[in-house]
C-alpha cells in the first residue's frame, strides 16, 4: 500500500519538476511516507525526522514533509513539535500535495488531514504516470471497516470505499496497452470489494472481468481477509487460469479464543476449510500469511494452536509480528501481563519453524520448470530477474532483451527469499 502511494507521490512531484535523488543532504525536498501499523514503524519515523533536521541547520531551503499514516494520526501536532517540518499530508489528501509543495517553496507550513468519506475521494485520488514496470498495482478499494481490536488501519485510512469497476477496468486496459503483463489488485481488505456498493460487481466477478482483458497474463490480489474469502472467490482459483497460484491469507492466530478477542470474524476451522477448498481447486497453490504473537492473554496453549495451524497450512512465507499496542484501538485497553521475554521466545520458535517450512516447500521445485515474467536485471552481472506464478523471485543468467516476456526457467537452487535457475 505504501509502496503504491509512494509511486503516486513520485509521479505527482515529477509534474512539479522534481526528480528522485539518492543524496538526501542536497535534495530540495524530502518526504517521508510513513506507516503506523506497529509502534516500531512509527518510532523509526521520529528517529528519521530528528536526523533530517541536521540538513536544515546549514540554512538550506529544503522542504521536509511527512505523509501516510503517522501524518494522518498526528496531524498539526507534528508541525508544532517539529519546527523544521514544513508539510504534513494525510492519507485522504494527496490531491493537495502540488498546492502544498508550491506553498512550501514560498515558506508556508501546512497540515492537511481531513478525511473524505464519500465518492469524491475516488475522484480526487491521483493516478500514477510514468511508471514503466511490467507488474503494476491497481487500487480497487480503500480504507477498512473491520476494526480488528489491535489494528490502527481503520483510524488512519478511514472508511471502506470501493472504486467503480468501470474505472478499474479502464485503468487495467490502459496498463495492458502500455505493456503491463501482471496486475496486483490492491486494497486494505481487497476481497470485501463491492460488498457495500450495490451497483458494483463482487470481487470474484471483478477478477473474471480483469482476466478477459487481452495483454494481462497474470492477476494477483492483496490483502484478502479470510472472512471475505467467499465460495465464489475460491472458485475463481479453479476457473480463472490467469489468477496467480499464490495467495496471502493472514490468519493472525490459530487459536479460536485469540481470534475472538482480535475480532477477526472467523474460526480456526473455517480458515482451514477455506485453505482446504483452495488446495482442492489448485493443488499447487502456495499460501503466505501474517501472524501476531503475544496478543494480550495469549496462553501457551493458544500459541501452540498457532504453531499447529502453521503445520496444517504450511506457508511458503510468513510475516510474523509481536503484538504492539496502538493508541485508540480496543486491544490497547486490554490487560497484558505476558513478559516480553516470553513473547520473543514464541516469535523465535515460530520463525524457526517457518524457516524450515520455507525450505521444505521450496526444495522440491529444484529441477522443475517455472514460467517467469522477466522484469529486469538481477543483482549479479549478467543475471535477469522475474517472478514465477507463486510470487517468488527467480534469478537466472540471461539477456536484457527478455524483459517483458514470459520464459521457462529450470530451478537449480532454493534460497530463503528467492530461486536461482537457468533458462
Ligand atoms: N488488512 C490486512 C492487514 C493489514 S496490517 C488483514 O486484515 O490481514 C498488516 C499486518 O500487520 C496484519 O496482518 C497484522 O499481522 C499486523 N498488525 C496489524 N496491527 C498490529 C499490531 N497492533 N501489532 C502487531 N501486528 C499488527
Ligand atoms: Fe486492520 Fe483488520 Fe482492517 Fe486488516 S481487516 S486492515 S487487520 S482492521
Amino acid at each position: 500500500m505504501n509502496v503504491n502511494d509512494s509511486e503516486r507521490i513520485v509521479s505527482m512531484l515529477a509534474d512539479l519538476g522534481y526528480a528522485p535523488t539518492n543524496a538526501p543532504a542536497s535534495a530540495d525536498m524530502i518526504l517521508l511516507n510513513t506507516c503506523s501499523v506497529r509502534g516500531g514503524a512509527e518510532e523509526k519515523v521520529y528517529r528519521r525526522l530528528a536526523n533530517l533536521r541536521i540538513y536544515k541547520r546549514d540554512g538550506k531551503k529544503q522542504i521536509i514533509a511527512v505523509g501516510g499514516c503517522v501524518a494522518q494520526q498526528e496531524g498539526e501536532e507534528l508541525l508544532r513539535k517539529l519546527p523544521y517540518l514544513d508539510l504534513v499530508i494525510g492519507t485522504h489528501n494527496l490531491h493537495l500535495l502540488p498546492d502544498m509543495v508550491r506553498g512550501a517553496e514560498r515558506g508556508e507550513r501546512r497540515s492537511e488531514t481531513t478525511f473524505i468519506d464519500n465518492d469524491q475521494r475516488l475522484d480526487l485520488f491521483p493516478s500514477i504516470k510514468g511508471e514503466s514496470r511490467l507488474s503494476r498495482f491497481v487500487t480497487v478499494m480503500q480504507g477498512c471497516d473491520n476494526f480488528c481490536s489491535y489494528c490502527i488501519v481503520p483510524f488512519v485510512r478511514g472508511r471502506e470505499i470501493s472504486r467503480r469497476s468501470a474505472d478499474i477496468l479502464n485503468e487495467v486496459r490502459q496498463l495492458a496497452d502500455e505493456g503491463v503483463r501482471e496486475v496486483i489488485l490492491l486494497g486494505q481488505n481487497v476481497n470485501s470489494y463491492g460488498l457495500k456498493a450495490e451497483s458494483e460487481p463482487s470481487f470474484a466477478e471483478l477478477i473474471r472481468r480483469v482476466s478477459e482483458i487481452n495483454g494481462i497474463d497474470r492477476i494477483r490480489f492483496t490483502t484478502s481477509h479470510p472472512k471475505d474469502m467467499s465460495d465464489e472467490l475460491i472458485a475463481c482459483f479453479g476457473t480463472v487460469p490467469k489468477l496467480s497460484g499464490q495467495i496471502h491469507l493472514p490468519a493472525q492466530s490459530g487459536s479460536d479464543a485469540m481470534l475472538k478477542v482480535m475480532g477477526r470474524g472467523y474460526t480456526r476451522k473455517s480458515y482451514l476449510d477455506k485453505v482446504h477448498k483452495l488446495r482442492i481447486l489448485r493443488p499447487d497453490i502456495v499460501f503466505t500469511g501474517d501472524i501476531i504473537v503475544g496478543f494480550p492473554g495469549e496462553s501457551d496453549d493458544d500459541f501452540d494452536q498457532t504453531i499447529s495451524l502453521m503445520e496444517e497450512v504450511r506457508y511458503i512465507d510468513l510475516f510474523s509480528f509481536v503484538y504492539s499496542p496502538r493508541p485508540g484501538t480496543r486491544a490497547a485497553g486490554l490487560h497484558d501481563d505476558l513478559p516480553r521475554a516470553v513473547k520473543m521466545a514464541r516469535l523465535d520458535r515460530l520463525m524457526e519453524l517457518q524457516r524450515r517450512h520455507t525450505l521444505e516447500i521450496c526444495q522440491p521445485y529444484i529441477g522443475s520448470s517455472m514460467s517467469v515474467l522477466v522484469e529486469g536485471e538481477g543483482k549479479l552481472p549478467g543475471q535477469m530477474s522475474g517472478k514465477g506464478d507463486i510470487g517468488r523471485i527467480v534469478n537466472f543468467a540471461g539477456e536484457n532483451s527478455l524483459v517483458g516476456t514470459f520464459v521457462d526457467v529450470k530451478i537449480t537452487k532454493a534460497y530463503p527469499n528467492s530461486f536461482l535457475g537457468e533458462l
